[in-house]
């Protein structure tokens, strides 16, 4: 049983829809994000880099690389 969702990298035009935003480093914890729901951890499809979204984001932009990830419909 996971809450892990699957992204894959978000090739555009323009941006996602829905609620998204920059993904925080692992490094800070999730316990210091004040104002925030519960955090998921999320891979970047592109740098491979674990980052903390929001729990309900559809996508997200990497920390480190920048790239965009949406979230993978299945
Ligand atoms: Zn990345």
């Amino acid at each position: 049983m996971t809450d892990e969702k699957n992204w894959e990298k978000w090739e555009g035009p323009g941006g996602p829809e829905g609620k998204g935003g920059t993904s925080i480093a692992a490094s800070s914890g999730p316990d210091e994000v004040e104002g925030r729901n519960r955090q998921f951890v999320a891979v970047c499809a592109t740098c491979g880099m674990q980052t903390y979204i929001g729990a309900d984001w559809k996508w997200f932009t990497c920390w480190k690389c920048g790239g965009t990830n949406s979230e993978m419909i299945a």
